[in-house]
């Protein structure tokens, strides 16, 4: 960058997480910069999950209005001068539109839109020229090691300097089957695909908020949903689908926990460890954070004060303990019975505004232990993934009311089903079309069943290194493979002998468990193969740096980094 000249900064990618990059920008009180925004759409702000690539009119957000991080305007204040067309389409009184309830998506997105719209006003107003690259696919990235500059290929074959780039390019849904094999779907994402009539068994691999995305929208056109009058929700099937049937299929039968009131809409809290205290931590700890002092620090000791009750009941237990304990009671229950009795009692916690505390301080825990994960042992991160994960992903789901209305009343009229399938079952497409589904059933006995229609909704997988989509920068070395550094040379040894693909021994002797997805700073800057991060190359896209942010997605995130990300970038 010559020195009289404006930092040159292109965000690649114009979603949630371009938005609040730009926001960052436009409120740093600075002007000494240019920005340049690529979109692949004709629209800025709703993303993927928030357009009509993640969303119908029936699917919602997981978050209610008060729970959105702050963009310019709250959307209590905007929803009064959204368009008339909208309000009518998703049946909105602005002035009873209750700001603790979550919203269409797809309204979601418009508002997004809003925001972008009002933040590039505020640009130009503060000096700060916005060019926006509008249906424009950045097709690859270079990094120019001489000059610190980061270059910006398009697939209409322009190409374009920076000082700095940011690489937001969101979701990606890798298809496998999906297109060869017929009523194999890779995702239930575009929604639209799935408004078919069915009049047959249809397989959901998952029970999370993506299949209940699958399930509402097929639900919708295989019968239809109505109140009795007593407001209880009733499905009734169509006469034409008199077969159909959704059957899920999760790991251990579980469904995700109800969404309910949180006491603290951001998921933060005032006890947990600082950045220095982390670092004081792992100076004393060869460089690794210990996954046990995060649970003792940011999860059992807020409850000391807090809820000496429930802190007396789990301060005595390790990981293993707390998460047997509490997944012991989801295990018992007939998975619906336990979906009603949480749904009444996450009714009352919203009523009364009362948080149902330990759900909370997970959810908090979890968010807490993502920026620093990347200083996880290899030990320490198979624990999280194996034991405290699949816990954190069942209550963190904060399923909205309205979807555990629908999944009720699916269930009652004998349209949903949930199979539980363990590590060993599997999925077989069948080339004449469908899958067959291999699984140990409860009484221990293989099964094998054919459906005709097959959906994945497992939700964004955690790519890998190879599925980089900007080429250059991995032939240039210019980013690494993300790994993690074993604690213990035997443990290293050992996992190195069963499987070396994913162990690496060094010329120094010491062993690397690879994870998915590339390397980055705290900063969130990429690293490069010889171990050195890039000045001028960020990237927020989550599915490429799930390895070591295991649990990164959500507003929550796009906010957090992007704070991150700017403070760096526009350091003196
Ligand atoms: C179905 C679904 C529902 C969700 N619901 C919620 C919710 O209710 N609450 C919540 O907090 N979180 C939710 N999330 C989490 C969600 O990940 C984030 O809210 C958000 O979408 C992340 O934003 P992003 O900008 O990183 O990615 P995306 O939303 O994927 O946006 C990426 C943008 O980059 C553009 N782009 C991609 N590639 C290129 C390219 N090569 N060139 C130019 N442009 C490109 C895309 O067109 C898109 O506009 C949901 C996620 C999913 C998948």
């Amino acid at each position: 960058m010559d020195n009289n000249s404006k930092k040159r900064i292109a965000i690649l990618g114009g979603g949630p997480s371009g938005l609040f990059m730009y926001k960052r920008l436009v409120e740093s009180g600075k002007n000494d910069f240019d920005v340049e925004i690529f979109e692949r759409k004709a629209q800025l702000g709703s993303g993927m999950p928030y357009s009509t690539e993640g969303a119908n009119n029936e699917h919602i957000t997981n978050v209610s209005g008060n729970e959105v991080p702050d963009i310019v305007t709250p959307m209590s204040e905007w929803i009064h001068h959204a368009p008339e067309e909208l309000l009518k389409r998703f049946n909105i009184d602005p002035n009873k539109f209750n700001d603790y309830k979550v919203f269409p998506r797809l309204l979601f997105g418009e508002y997004l839109a809003a925001q972008f719209d009002m933040l590039c006003k505020t640009a130009s107003k503060a000096g700060i020229n916005t060019q926006i690259h509008f249906q424009t696919i950045v097709a690859d990235i270079k990094y120019d090691l001489k000059s610190n500059t980061v270059e910006v290929e398009t697939t209409d074959g322009q190409i374009k300097e920076f000082d700095f780039a940011i690489i937001c390019t969101g979701h990606n849904w890798p298809k496998s089957h999906e297109g060869k094999i017929p009523g194999y779907y890779d995702a239930p994402y575009p929604p639209q695909k799935l408004i078919q009539r069915l009049n047959h068994a249809v397989a959901v691999k998952g029970s999370s908020l993506t299949a209940i995305d699958a399930v509402r929208t097929m639900a919708r056109h295989n019968g239809s949903f109505e109140f009795d009058e007593n407001g209880g929700l009733h499905f009734k099937v169509l006469p034409e689908s008199s077969e159909f049937k959704i059957m899920m299929h999760s790991r251990s039968g579980m469904l995700p926990a109800v969404r309910f009131h949180l006491e603290d809409s951001h998921l933060s809290n005032d006890s947990l460890l600082t950045k220095e205290e982390i670092d004081e931590h792992r100076k004393n700890n060869n460089g690794f954070l210990s996954l046990d002092f995060i649970f003792e620090k940011n999860f059992k000791e807020i409850f000391r004060e807090r809820d000496s009750k429930f802190y007396e009941q789990i301060r005595d237990l390790s990981i293993e303990e707390f998460v047997d304990e509490m997944m012991e009671l989801r295990e018992r229950l007939d998975p619906f019975q336990l979906l009603r009795a949480e749904y009444v009692q996450a009714e009352k916690s919203i009523k009364r505004q009362e948080s149902i505390y330990w759900k909370e301080m997970l959810g908090v825990l979890s968010f807490a232990m993502n920026h620093p994960a990347k200083y996880l042992s290899a030990e320490d991160m198979q624990r999280l993934q194996k034991v405290l994960k699949p816990l954190i992903s069942i209550v963190i789901a904060y399923v909205p009311q309205k979807s555990c209305e629908e999944l009720l009343a699916l269930h009652q009229a004998g349209v949903l089903d949930l199979i539980p399938v363990g590590d060993d079952s599997s999925v077989e497409p069948q080339t004449e079309g469908g899958i067959l589904y291999h699984f140990t059933d409860e009484s221990d006995k293989k099964q094998s069943v054919y459906y005709k229609t097959f959906i994945d909704c497992i939700g964004q997988p955690h790519l890998q290194y190879n599925d980089f989509p900007f080429k250059s920068l991995v032939n240039q070395k210019a980013i690494s493979p993300a790994r993690l550094k074993f604690k213990s040379n035997e443990a290293g040894h050992t996992a190195f002998m069963q499987n070396k693909d994913t162990v690496q021994k060094d010329e120094a002797g010491e062993y690397f468990m690879n994870v998915s997805g590339i390397a980055i700073n705290d900063n969130f800057q990429v690293i490069d193969q010889y171990g050195a991060f890039n000045k001028n190359l960020y990237i927020m896209a989550v599915p490429y740096i799930g390895g070591l942010n295991p649990d990164y997605s959500g507003l929550d995130f796009c906010e957090a980094a992007s704070l991150q990300i700017v403070q760096d970038l526009l350091q003196d």
